[in-house]
């Protein structure tokens, strides 16, 4: 959607600089030039300032994926190779629910392996 956006403002941008490129000196068509880029500005503007609803969601995601290896993580119960299913992110913490022996406890910040 964001690229959608980013490729009117690029056509907007476009037909602005034909329309003064080619305006031969008539001042009608540098005005509808001028406004077409300035729609392109307001376009990009909007774009980069809308908040993404998605962001708090892929944030997480690459937090776990990116620090936390979930292959290498253990229960520190029983010592079972966790599976994602065992893991939930709350609030920017790691919660583990062993589903071999039940334990359920917060996951340390900085493991030991
Ligand atoms: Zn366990």
């Amino acid at each position: 959607m964001k690229i959608v956006s980013y490729l009117v403002a690029a056509a907007l941008a476009f037909f602005g600089f034909i329309f003064i490129a080619g305006s031969q000196g008539q001042f009608i068509r540098i005005v509808v030039g001028v406004i077409l880029l300035g729609a392109a500005a307001v376009f990009v503007y909007m774009v980069r300032v809308k908040p993404q609803p998605t962001q708090t969601t892929i944030v997480q995601k690459i937090d776990l994926s990116g620090d936390v290896d979930l292959q290498q993580i253990r229960c520190q119960n029983c010592d079972a190779a966790l599976s994602d299913k065992s893991i939930r992110v709350e609030a920017g913490a790691i919660f583990v629910e062993c589903e071999f022996c039940g334990a359920s406890y917060q996951f340390e910040e900085k493991p030991k392996w």
